[in-house]
């Protein structure tokens, strides 16, 4: 299953290795730990940021990397080799859904305080948009900024927030009108100040992931957090979506060609009845499914890729990659976890992770039913 596929070059295919190498030294021998301990490992915000790979996409006067959509897209894919979906996902929400709306709206105050620390691995950041009552249909949002001399006050509550209990900034939804909704909704980074207090969830999978509630109590913001302008949120929440879910797709497709290498190898040196389990046609033929299923994933999120960085607003292949590899992701994952047999239950086989860790892609970043509405729209039903 070969990856040098157009829109990737040697160049990117060089900066794979690095990852790769990185990765394989530096934070896949602890990954089993954090998990365990169910607590995400700070200490990787500095040791990426020291190899650059804070800030791929962002420009070099911010001490970013100077490159583009597709060097991040190669770290999105190479994420899975860390082996703890829930390290990816706390640096994946700093790196993909916390800072790309700073680099896009913020003021070239907010990029030197909030964004260059942040590449330079010193502050970690939370995009803050899910409440208790509002999730999918994000207008019905209620935590409120009311206007006060010198900024506004925030008062309500988030929940199922990526790196919730340890950003240092959240860039946080807020509704500015009475009514809220599609032009009543704007967006400040909080502080993580006086009347910020979170609590750690217990979930699934994603266990070194930290998800959490946000409460904001008289939460003082001043006037010059505000991100982008006032009453038009949505079109901050808008721009990110489809790196967000181009984001997730790319995860997806790293972690289902990982997981075929490893199954496949496991199949040909497990034996039962007296040969290996590939030889076995059930066997044999679930995996030349699976690498059918994985190499079309990959070839539908390239297609969404391509044209996301031609500046197409592939709205339409983004989200057909997100719709369809999380979910075939999570079935991968699952048939990998069955030729593994009773390894594959046990808490020391990776497979038993993954599994769980992909449960989630179906329903962040917009749900499957969400993506099916979407596309609904767009294919005029
Ligand atoms: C581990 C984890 C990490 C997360 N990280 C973040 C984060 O960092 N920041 C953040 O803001 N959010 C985050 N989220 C929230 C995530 O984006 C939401 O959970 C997701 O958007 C779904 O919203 P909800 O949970 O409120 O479900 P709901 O919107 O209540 O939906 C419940 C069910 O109804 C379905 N549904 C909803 N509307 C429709 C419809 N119109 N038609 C058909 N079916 C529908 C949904 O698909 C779902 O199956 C995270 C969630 C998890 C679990």
């Amino acid at each position: 299953m070969t990856h040098l596929t157009p829109p990737f070059t040697d160049e990117h295919e060089e900066l794979r290795e690095s990852i790769r190498g990185f990765i394989d030294r530096e934070l896949a021998p602890h990954a089993q730990q954090w998990e365990d301990e169910c607590r995400f490992p700070d200490e990787v915000f500095p040791k990426l940021a020291a190899q650059g790979l804070l800030g791929l996409k962002y420009p070099t006067e911010l001490g970013g990397q100077g490159g583009d959509y597709l060097h991040e897209a190669v770290m999105c894919e190479e994420m899975a080799r860390i082996g703890s979906g829930g390290t990816a996902a706390g640096i994946g929400a700093h790196i993909n859904i916390a800072t790309p709306p700073i680099w896009k709206f913020g003021s070239d105050e907010q990029l030197q305080r909030y964004l260059a620390p942040a590449i330079r691995g010193e502050s970690i950041g939370a995009l803050g948009i899910t409440e208790p009552g509002a999730g999918s249909d994000v207008a019905g949002l209620r935590t409120s900024a009311e206007r006060v001399d010198g900024g506004w006050v925030v008062n309500g509550e988030k929940t199922y927030i990526t790196n919730g209990v340890r950003a240092h900034f959240i860039v946080t939804a807020v509704k500015t009108t009475r009514e809220g909704g599609h032009h009543g909704i704007s967006f400040l980074i909080v502080d993580r100040t006086e009347g910020v207090s979170s609590a750690k969830l217990d979930k699934l999978g994603w266990h070194a992931s930290d998800t959490a509630t946000i409460a904001f109590e008289d939460v003082f913001v001043p006037e010059e957090n505000l991100l982008g302008e006032l009453h038009e949120g949505f079109k901050l929440i808008m721009a990110n979506f489809q790196w967000e879910r181009l984001a997730m797709a790319l995860g997806a497709v790293g972690a289902m060609r990982l997981a075929w290498e490893r199954t496949a190898e496991f199949a040909r040196e497990r034996s039962a009845f007296g040969r290996p389990l590939s030889g076995h046609q059930v066997i044999r033929h679930r995996l030349a499914d699976l690498a059918a299923s994985a190499y079309s994933a990959q070839c539908v999120t390239y297609d969404a890729l391509r044209r996301f960085v031609a500046g197409e607003d592939p709205l339409r292949e983004v989200t057909m990659a997100k719709l369809l590899t999380q979910r075939a992701s999570f079935e991968l994952m699952d048939a990998c976890l069955q030729i593994h047999g009773g390894a594959g239950y046990m808490r020391e086989v990776w497979v038993e992770r993954a599994a769980r860790d992909a449960r989630l892609g179906p329903i962040g970043g917009g749900s499957d039913e969400i993506m099916r509405e979407i596309l609904g729209r767009v294919l005029g039903l």
